[in-house]
């Protein structure tokens, strides 16, 4: 098959697009032709090199991935069905998993990171993993949805117990997490609030937010503790770190939940305690999510409530473009590989 590997850590010049083994399924294991699959930030982090995880190499990426099934495995799903993946792989054996808590699970890893992905031709993948789509949803749509929104509502739904008219602060709401953050939480009916960069304000506004602040200047924490008469926001999605993390405190309510899934502008974020305590503030890790909250959110991907963004469209043979663009961080929506 054709596939995207990098034998090495490096720059967007280690990636290429060459020959490579079909994959070898694991017993009861899937084959599914890969049609589309969308980048993310840590597809980024693998190719320069992660700190803590050594990976197999040559490596290929790609979490987000939607094709036909070409081999079902133990799926009861007949082969040309088309599908997306679940982008958590799970042990299926231990007590987490068994309870449903597959992101509990040690061996518990995001497709395409340790195990190769979707920058190829083909993938194998374990049967559990396979969501059928409806002819109305092109692979595209499909590989865009996955990671950001399975994210995104084990963060507002199961962390944070998001319920209807709380008030929910998006940050970079234009990112992946953010847009699909801003959607659930709208959808939930939630009274959504975000901030983004200025640029990318009104595309973020027109995804459900009520009003967006400005990431970089200003204090949002102020602005948005005015617009709601003092109360301020019942859950704060953060994913940005360091740079914000102080006003993000600061915009909780009394009871508050802060609910992050990542800092990317820095792990070194201290706390006032006595707002902790006063306050009765909550402080929530996540981690990507579990299987059943995909199998969830599906069905409101596939009636139209809710929709990825895309930015851009590149084939799988300028997969360096395409990451370049990412690395960039102009783009507004997710950067999809056709293949
Ligand atoms: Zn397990």
């Amino acid at each position: 098959m054709k596939a995207v590997r990098f034998h090495e850590h490096g720059g967007l010049d280690v990636l290429r697009y060459e020959e490579a083994p079909d994959p070898s399924p694991q017993p009861g294991w899937a084959v599914v032709r890969v049609r589309a699959c969308a980048l993310n930030h840590l597809d980024l982090w693998e190719r320069r090199g992660l700190d803590r995880v050594k990976l197999p190499l040559p490596h290929i990426s790609g979490s987000d991935v939607a094709g036909e099934v070409v081999s079902p495995g133990a799926s009861a799903l007949p082969a040309g069905t088309r599908v997306m993946l679940q982008p958590g792989l799970r042990c299926g054996r231990c007590a987490a998993c068994a309870e449903g808590r597959d992101n509990h699970c040690v061996e518990y890893a995001v497709l395409g990171l340790r195990s190769d992905g979707g920058y190829a031709e083909l993938i194998a993948i374990p049967a559990e993993n396979l969501i059928a789509i409806p002819p109305h949803i092109d692979f595209i749509t499909a590989a865009a949805f996955p990671l950001t929104f399975l994210t995104a509502w084990h963060m507002l739904i199961t962390r944070a117990g998001l319920r209807a008219g709380d008030v929910v602060l998006v940050l970079a709401g234009g990112s992946g997490v953010g847009q699909a953050a801003i959607q659930l939480a709208t959808h939930f009916g939630a009274r959504v609030f975000a901030t983004s960069a200025p640029e990318k304000a009104d595309r973020t506004a027109a995804l459900g937010a009520e009003r967006v602040f400005d990431h970089y200047s200003g204090d949002y924490a102020k602005e948005l503790k005015r617009l709601t008469d003092g109360r301020g926001a019942d859950i704060v999605v953060e994913h940005v770190g360091e740079a914000t993390w102080e006003r993000s405190v600061r915009a909780l309510a009394t009871g508050g939940r802060l609910v992050t899934c990542g800092a990317t502008t820095g792990h070194a974020a201290a706390i006032d305690l006595r707002h902790l305590f006063a306050r009765q503030l909550s402080l929530l890790g996540s981690y990507m999510g579990r299987f059943a909250e995909l199998t969830a959110a599906a069905p409101l991907l596939f009636d139209g409530t809710l929709t990825p963004v895309i930015d851009r469209v590149f084939p799988l043979a300028d997969t360096a473009a395409a990451q370049k663009h990412l690395e960039q961080k102009g783009q507004f929506g997710k950067v999809v590989l056709e293949v």
